[in-house]
């Protein structure tokens, strides 16, 4: 059994990440912080099946014996959660975002091989992540290329981590691409934002959508569309769990699920 902490028990993705862990066969779900929410039932928060109510704070996981902590917070929050469970030789799962280079460099030198490790990563949806790895691979043998990325109304930030992540791939894998024949611009961001390498990314926000993505290449004759959607929170949930499972085997800090995947 691997016994799970989970960091934002309370939010949308960490109360989503409870049920997951209390409903593996081979996990446990041993502790759950969350502050707006300390002293509640998880089975008020409708995670059912762990009879567990939610901590304050990191430092209440003193005395409990934690394998790996999952964090599901917000930048600032999952900073001191992750030097908590650093200084503390628990492993990592983090799927927060916001967190910087800086940041990045902090954590390498928290998560030490030998003490404990850290999985990082900007998507868990495993679709997303091999849609990256696809869009990279047909890189090089296209001239143009755009992404068009689609998400719920109450998305605050434009254009998604996703986004940005996939069009800095493409351009490290194929520097060289077409150049924009627009010579006349009737509607400002017509064309949309000038990512990495130059690339093209459009941002949609339209009620009733989730996360959703498309890459779109050309070439002379031919198209290419690679697409994901995910449907809802239950998306990112194998992904979670598959870095749950592998964090301890995973030496210092781990950035993406690629390697997990084996891709
Ligand atoms: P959310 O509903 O706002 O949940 C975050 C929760 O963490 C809130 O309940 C928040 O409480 C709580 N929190 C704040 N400080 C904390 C602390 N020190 N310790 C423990 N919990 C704390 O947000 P969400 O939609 O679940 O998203 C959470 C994060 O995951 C965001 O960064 C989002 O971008 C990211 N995300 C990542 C993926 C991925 O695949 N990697 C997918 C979806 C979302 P308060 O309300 O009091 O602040």
């Amino acid at each position: 059994m691997i016994r799970v902490a989970v960091f934002g028990a309370g939010g949308r993705m960490g109360s989503t990440v409870c049920q997951a862990v209390a409903d593996a066969p081979d996990l446990e779900l041993v502790a759950a912080v969350d502050p707006m929410h300390e002293g509640t039932t998880l089975e008020q928060l409708g995670v059912a099946g762990s009879g567990l109510s939610v901590l304050l704070g990191a430092t209440d996981l003193r005395g409990i014996d934690i394998d790996v902590a999952v964090d599901f917070t917000h930048a600032e929050a999952a900073r001191r959660n992750l030097r908590w469970c650093g200084m503390s030789g628990v492993h990592a799962v983090v799927g927060t975002t916001g967190l910087s280079s800086d940041d990045m460099a902090d954590l390498s030198g928290l998560f030490i091989p030998g003490r404990c490790n850290a999985v990082v990563a900007p998507n868990f949806a495993i679709g997303a992540v091999l849609m990256m790895r696809l869009a990279e691979l047909a890189a090089p043998h296209f001239e143009s290329v755009e992404i068009i990325e689609l998400h719920h109304d109450a998305k605050v930030d434009a254009p998604s981590g996703t986004a940005l992540l996939t069009a800095e791939r493409i351009a490290a894998a194929s520097p060289s691409w077409g150049e924009d024949p627009t010579k006349k611009v009737a509607l400002e961001g017509a064309r949309g934002g000038l990512g990495p390498g130059g690339i093209r990314v459009h941002s949609v926000r339209l009620r009733g959508l989730v996360a959703h993505q498309e890459v779109l290449f050309g070439t002379t004759g031919q198209s290419l569309s690679i697409r994901h959607d995910s449907y809802d929170r239950t998306s990112f949930m194998p992904g979670v769990l598959l870095a749950v499972r592998q964090v301890a085997s995973r030496p210092g800090l781990t950035v993406g699920l690629d390697a997990l995947l084996g891709i």
